[in-house]
């Protein structure tokens, strides 16, 4: 561990953030030196980029007929914020209690090491083919990824995916993310009048457009808050204890506000649709005049079980629109964005074979299956690719962690146990039975 952790500390010291604005030849840098590190474990490596940022490729055949493990991190990270807002240098990594405080320590550099000390720990001769596959831009979704995975995707397929970039359920249980909710996002116009009109000679006969997108609005919700759009899939979520006062003190939800919503809170997170208005175009409040607007129109953002698809939610809501369109208005929907969720089939040899691996690594405790309520672009990527991989989605990140945020760190000892973990999985795949991998 304490190599491991030495070049972890090197690698997060590049600071490769891989959003536009920055300088990229970090992102080449630590391209170069994850490169480096694989090639230090005897791996034959090459950096492959198709027209965004580098990925790195890593390959170590296994014994003969021993089945392929694919390893998935990335090596870009969010860009630091604001300096101020930092107890310790942004890049410089710094220990306090235990903890290792720095962007991109946790998201995604310790993913990057957990792979490399799981090689380490076999000498360079794991019991399984093993892949590493290392991207340089899931911090900017991923665009590159289905062009990448569509030219090389032969090099890259394998029995499993590993793909280390979520998180564990807390300090001392691990977890596997096994759901992401999908997402459908649109842009709904609600039309009342040919042109805009005098309030006072016109209003109390004809409707204005804002009030129709307000009712219209209104009625995507049941008075308990549920999404009232019928026909979209919803399902109970893993049975873990998530208590109000954990939600509250998490969403930051003001005094005397009421969670909105039936069932556990987790499935109301993670397996029920979820509807939120993002924008609305209107005069604003400074510059409104006594007039009927024509047209009201708004952009929602809703989340959907993760076995949904995409386009099937998507009617679902045009058609709820249409349906309620108050006063005869003319409702238009247009779909801005979709994106599939992701359910894992988490059973079969490999999820017991990771599931003991994790037993192990933390000292008898099981692994709980976790769900996250947003999506992760490259997941579906990896599903959509190879439909016959088993998937294992785990992390090294704990609820204290703060990716993305000022202050993001690292748990050290549950960083080890991560690593063990993942070298104690690579070794019960290894020991599988021919044939027994089918995922
Ligand atoms: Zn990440």
């Amino acid at each position: 561990m304490p190599g491991v952790r030495s070049d972890l500390e090197a690698l997060t010291r590049i600071p490769s953030v891989s959003l536009d604005s920055f300088d990229q030849r970090h992102v080449d840098d630590s391209a170069r030196a994850v490169a480096d590190l694989l090639r230090a474990e005897g791996m034959e490596v090459r950096i492959v980029q198709e027209g965004g940022r580098p990925a790195v490729v890593g390959h170590l055949p296994g014994p003969e007929g021993a089945p392929t493990v694919l390893l998935y991190a990335h090596h870009d990270v969010q860009p630091p914020g604001d300096e101020a807002d930092w107890n310790t240098p942004m890049f410089e990594p710094t220990e306090i209690d235990g903890r290792l405080y720095a962007r991109g320590i946790a998201d995604d550099k310790a993913g990057v090491m957990a792979h490399v000390a799981a090689l380490r720990a076999h000498g360079g001769k794991p019991p399984v083919g093993v892949t590493v596959f290392v991207e340089g831009e899931e911090e900017i979704a991923s665009e590159s990824l289905p062009t990448i995975l569509e030219r090389h995707g032969d090099s890259l397929r394998a029995d499993a995916i590993v793909l280390a970039d979520s998180q564990n359920w807390k300090i001392g249980v691990p977890a596997l993310t096994t759901t992401l909710r999908g997402l459908v996002r649109v842009v709904v116009e609600v039309k009342a009048l040919e042109h805009g009109v005098h309030s006072g000679m016109f209003g109390g006969a004809v409707p204005d457009g804002l009030t129709a997108l307000a009712r219209l609005l209104a009625t995507l919700h049941d008075d308990e808050g549920n999404v009232a759009v019928a026909g979209l899939k919803s399902s109970e979520a893993a049975d873990l204890d998530y208590p109000e006062e954990v939600l509250r003190a998490e969403s930051g939800l003001a005094e005397g506000v009421q969670p909105i919503g039936s069932g556990s809170f987790l499935s109301r997170l993670w397996t029920k649709p979820s509807m939120t208005v993002i924008g609305i175009d209107a005069p604003s409040v400074a510059k409104a005049a006594n007039l009927l607007t024509p047209v009201g129109r708004a952009k929602l953002s809703m989340r959907i079980h993760p076995a949904e698809v995409p386009g099937t939610a998507y009617e679902l809501l045009k058609k709820h629109l249409e349906d309620n369109a108050p006063w005869g208005c003319q409702v238009s929907v247009t779909l801005d964005d979709e994106g599939p969720g992701f359910a894992a089939d988490a059973q079969g040899p490999i999820y017991e074979e990771a599931r003991a691996a994790f037993r192990d690594a933390w000292d008898g405790t099981d692994p709980v299956d976790i769900g996250v309520g947003g999506s992760i672009p490259f997941v579906a990527s990896f599903a959509e690719r190879f439909p016959d991989a088993a998937i294992l989605v785990t992390g090294v990140e704990d609820p204290d962690t703060r990716a993305h945020a000022a202050n993001e760190s690292l748990h050290l000892a549950e960083f080890e146990r991560v690593c063990l973990a993942e070298a104690l999985l690579l070794e019960r795949l290894g020991a599988l039975p021919t044939g027994g991998t089918d995922g």
